[in-house]
């Protein structure tokens, strides 16, 4: 595949960005390379310890531990450090309820409430190295009981508040969680998600649960079961005001998250304290420039690791004040994320490639309606951001000020792995990439026999050297550690990801490395197509997939959403198809082009890759009754039945 597109995108940098690079970023990252052990520990003397560390890192491949021998804990980190000085009256989360209603916790409530709801763990009977799962909307509780766990030095798994029952019980059961943490409903476009119902029907297969805490949200009745189910404000009235914090080995378990599952069964990735919150730490530093001032806002929901990450244990480290939206994007009108950003004069906004192509879609009057000039930088996280979603974020959402930081990482990799980092220096800026590896990231792209490709080809993505945010393990399957990420290359972490390096050093991701199409002879990235293809200004968002065919060995089946008042035509299907030829080459001719009212996402956004193939393919909804997805079978039956659906009228017409 001819990458040296990634190059030709970056012909529309807007100018602005243009600033002279000085060389503080590439003197940091080498020498963070070439004495890792004293770049890092320089780093994690900027956190509080116990005790110091005995050595910075026992490397024993494919086991890396960071700050061996030393003692924290991460909620003294993040909350009680601060209350030490004038942080304690700072706001901490400015919460925001779908219904409109606001609650704000300074860091001093932050510590009061992450002792009381510890207080309560520890009456339960919950200890060090217990697991204890969080199956809560987006509430202010849920930072705090994911602090009170780290507290006491119990490991939290938290379930995204979107997952049904099954998926509950699948995690809870291989982690025995003793205790589940829900409420007694979430909102969800003015809805409301029946949590507890969800819970109970979880519960009932899980052996190991003996209690199950209810926090109060809606206000509905549900059922309580005697013995088992417990309301946070009862146990709240018995609680002590403190609870000193346990002071746990850098590499005790702080987390276990299960991977969104866009490729596989989702991996239940394990994160370590020390390494993991040093890493977390300066990364946030360097790539979203905190200060005092700053109001940041990751619209994330805490249940993926961006929320782990983003959301609660580096800004809260730093001391930062944050928002927290309880509800959808959207609702109740579609400028609902602009009027927060507003409202409280966000300055660091940090979303994803979906939602910014959603709000791409619903048109630019949008943001345009609201003073959104508090924004100083905004973030991208989650899968590539294609240029033409890049350039709209930069100028109706950043008013062609703020810079963008495309942030790649992955749940294994603890933190943000690569991209750009302001908060060491500015650099020139390319739509679409995600620049340069963070200091202490060996990143690298590489061929199949694990040698290093020069500028400009697309290969796999590597990183050479462990890092602090690296995960500890997978739990319960370290086969399935090595296997995933350690056997494909030898003493390398294997990413999973497609990238290229252009001439001028920066990395372009390009998706999955096993989402390829071999058409004609050339192997084409689904990403690349897709970028393409969301490059036409009908399309709002699109996902492609192969089909075997006798002749090509490939051909390429694309599915498009459409802007808003765009109508699907016979003659924009071809228009579309010869767009990709232009901008790809003949070779990326698609086959069929269908319209889509939506595409089937994964709950954390992005495509299901898995639906798309098998609507390719022509296999009926029963074939996907066994895809290993999160969502319920009738979700997945509605996605498939819409693009089916809408494919055969397609059909017709063309
Ligand atoms: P699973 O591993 O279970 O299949 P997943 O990989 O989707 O699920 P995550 O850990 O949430 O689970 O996602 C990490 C992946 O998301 C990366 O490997 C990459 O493919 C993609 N990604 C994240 N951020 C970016 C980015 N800025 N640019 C390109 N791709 C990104
Ligand atoms: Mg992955």
């Amino acid at each position: 595949m001819d990458m040296s597109q990634g190059g030709d995108r970056a012909g529309s940098l807007p100018t602005g960005l243009r600033v002279t690079p000085s060389k503080r970023y590439a003197e940091m990252h080498s020498r963070s390379l070439e004495q890792p052990e004293r770049f890092w520990a320089e780093q994690a003397r900027k956190l509080d310890w116990y005790k110091t560390w005995d050595r910075v890192l026992d490397w024993d491949p494919p086991y890396a531990r960071w700050f061996v021998g030393g003692l924290l804990n991460a909620c003294y980190q993040c909350v009680d450090r601060h209350i030490a000085t004038w942080r304690k009256s700072k706001v901490a989360i400015y919460w925001e309820a779908e219904t409109g209603e606001t609650r704000v916790l300074s860091y001093s409530t932050l510590y009061r409430e992450v002792n009381r709801v510890a207080s309560v763990l520890q009456r339960l009977g919950v200890g060090k190295g217990d697991r204890v799962a969080l199956y809560l909307p987006m509430v202010p509780e849920l930072p705090v009981f994911m602090l009170a766990c780290a507290r006491i030095g119990a490991v939290h798994t938290v379930i995204f508040s979107g997952f049904a029952a099954r998926a509950i019980a699948d995690r809870v059961n291989e982690t025995q969680a003793k205790v589940i943490v829900t409420a007694d409903g979430g909102y969800r476009r003015g809805k409301i998600v029946p949590l507890k119902e969800i819970t109970d029907e979880a519960a009932a297969l899980c052996p190991s649960v003996e209690t199950v805490i209810v926090v109060k949200r809606t206000g509905e009745p549900v059922s309580m079961t005697r013995g088992r189910d417990q309301w946070l404000s009862d146990l709240l009235k018995e609680a002590a005001l403190t609870v000193t914090p346990e002071p746990v080995e850098s590499t005790h378990p702080l987390y276990i998250l299960y991977t969104s599952g866009t490729t596989g069964k989702p991996k239940g990735v394990v994160h370590g304290t020390g390494g993991y919150l040093v890493f977390n730490h300066s990364a946030y530093e360097w790539v979203f420039d905190i200060n005092e001032r700053s109001v940041y806002w990751c619209t994330a929901d805490v249940g993926w690791v961006t929320g782990h990450s983003s959301i609660v244990y580096a800004p809260l480290s730093h001391g930062a004040a944050m928002v927290i939206y309880e509800g959808a994007p959207d609702y109740p009108t579609v400028d609902r994320w602009w009027d927060i950003v507003e409202k409280y004069g966000v300055s660091i906004f940090y979303t994803s490639p979906t939602a910014v192509r959603m709000f791409m879609r619903y048109g630019e009057e949008w943001p345009l309606k609201h003073d959104l000039s508090s924004l100083e930088l905004l973030g991208s996280v989650g899968e590539a951001i294609n240029p033409e979603a890049w350039l709209w974020y930069y100028k109706y959402v950043g008013g062609e000020r703020c810079p963008i930081v495309d942030t790649w990482w992955q749940t294994e990799t603890g933190g943000i792995m690569i991209s750009p980092t302001p908060g060491i220096e500015p650099i020139p800026l390319k739509p679409g990439s995600a620049t340069f590896p963070l200091p202490g990231v060996d990143a690298a792209v590489v061929d199949v026999d694990g040698k290093e490709l020069p500028s400009g080809q697309t290969g796999l993505l590597i990183i050479r050297k462990p890092w602090p945010g690296l995960l500890l393990d997978i739990y319960g399957d370290p086969q399935r550690y090595r296997d995933s990420y350690w056997s494909r290359f030898a003493d390398a972490y294997y990413t999973g990801d497609f990238a290229m390096r252009d001439e001028e050093g920066y990395f372009w991701l390009l998706g999955r490395a096993d989402e390829v199409l071999k058409v004609a002879g050339h192997r084409i990235g689904t990403a690349e197509l897709e970028d393409a293809a969301v490059s036409h200004p009908a399309v709002a968002e699109a996902a492609v997939a192969g089909k075997p065919d006798p002749v090509k060995g490939e051909v390429i089946v694309l599915f498009v959403t459409l802007r808003e008042g765009v109508t699907p035509s016979a003659s924009l299907r071809k228009e579309i198809g010869e767009h990709l030829r232009q901008v790809i080459g003949p070779v990326a001719q698609p086959e069929a082009v269908y319209f889509a009212k939506s595409l089937p996402k994964t709950r954390s956004g992005k495509i299901m890759r898995r639906i798309i193939k098998a609507v390719a393919l022509g296999q009926s909804p029963g074939d996907l009754s066994t895809l290993e997805n999160e969502a319920s079978i009738e979700e997945v039956k509605k996605a498939y039945d819409s693009l089916v659906k809408l494919s055969e009228e397609g059909d017709e017409k063309s």
